[in-house]
């Protein structure tokens, strides 16, 4: 039987803003299966990014504030471990990797020293123990052990977001959260680096959830794919789902409709046009109304409830007349 390692469930996630409430996460579910990529997908503002630092139990203590749902991983519930315990195992079971390399890097610390301290914390390695690590991380990611001294701004970009790969593999977790981890890179590097995370994963079987806006990259790293919009999830299922399934949320649709198509030039592109809600008005109905072309009367008074077949969700009236879940 497939071993879930992280279940989200009814996540709702609140930040506090001056007088208002941003409602960034609103009722989200995810199950991800022990080795296997879940992809998240929306525009910025779309709750992706408040979803991660709430598995890593990270959120701003002053403003963020989780309303509901619980975050099991590995059967254990998240939301209820105390700060030791979180602590313990976050940079070992569950690591993450951010969008920008130089916000995760330390300059004044040289790469060797940032990759042991990483061991360090979390286990009584002798120093030779935890220099043999370093260099076999760093042979991983492709970077020479020679430069294991060097600080961070003597890397190029590339090479500094595979530090940062390596410094959140290096204690080999069972989920990483990947957020948009090649966003700043160069087209070229980025392929490098997503076939470099893509074996690496592999190798090490662990289980990872892919924070992107590139759909593209969702096609080539995951197996099942998560569409955000408004804090919630509009569409959900599994790779052949999304890419080759008759069935959509017109979001995910607006999405694909916004990818330039390399056999068919003359094909104009399709913006989806007008901008996300203001989450702290959210309005009754579905949040999509305002961008949606197929937006009916009751869109403006009634929130959808999931249309489900097996594995593939759709928040959506439009499939009202199939079947229904929550
Ligand atoms: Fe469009 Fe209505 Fe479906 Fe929302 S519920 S996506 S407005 S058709």
């Amino acid at each position: 039987m497939s071993e879930k390692i992280l279940e989200i469930d009814n996540l709702t996630v609140r930040y506090k803003s001056g007088n208002a409430d941003v409602h960034a996460v609103n009722g989200i579910s995810i199950s991800l299966e022990k080795g296997k990529t879940v992809g998240i997908v929306g525009e910025t503002g779309a709750g992706k990014t408040t979803t991660s630092l709430s598995i890593m139990n990270l959120l701003p203590e002053r403003t963020g504030r989780i309303d509901s749902g619980t975050i099991k991983f590995k059967g254990k519930e998240i939301l209820d471990m105390d700060y030791e315990t979180i602590r313990s195992i976050r940079g070992k079971e569950i690591s993450m990797i951010f969008q920008d390399p130089m916000t995760s890097l330390n300059p004044i610390f040289t790469v060797h020293e940032q990759l042991s301290e990483a061991v360090r914390m979390h286990s009584n390695l002798s120093k030779e123990d935890i220099d043999t690590k370093v260099k076999n991380v760093l042979n991983m990611v492709g970077i020479s052990e020679n430069r294991m001294n060097n600080f961070p701004h003597e890397f190029s970009g590339g090479m500094k977001q595979r530090v940062v790969i390596a410094m959140a593999l290096i204690n080999e977790p069972e989920l990483l959260i990947a957020d948009e981890p090649t966003t700043a890179l160069d087209v070229t590097i980025q392929a490098q680096v997503l076939d470099l995370m893509k074996n690496l994963k592999r190798a090490l079987n662990t289980s990872m959830i892919l924070i992107t806006h590139d759909l593209g990259v969702v096609s080539e790293m995951c197996d099942e794919v998560a569409i955000m919009y408004a804090g919630q999830i509009v569409e959900y299922g599994s790779l052949r789902d999304i890419y080759k399934g008759d069935k959509h949320h017109p979001y995910t649709v607006g999405l694909f409709g916004s990818i330039p198509n390399i056999k068919d030039k003359s094909k104009r592109l399709k913006p989806i046009s007008g901008l996300l809600p203001d989450p702290t008005k959210l309005p009754v109905g579905c949040y999509f109304q305002d961008r949606c072309p197929h937006v009916m009367d009751k869109c403006r008074t009634i929130h959808p409830k999931y249309y489900i077949n097996d594995n593939h969700k759709i928040l959506c009236h439009l499939f009202e007349e199939d079947k229904h879940g929550q």
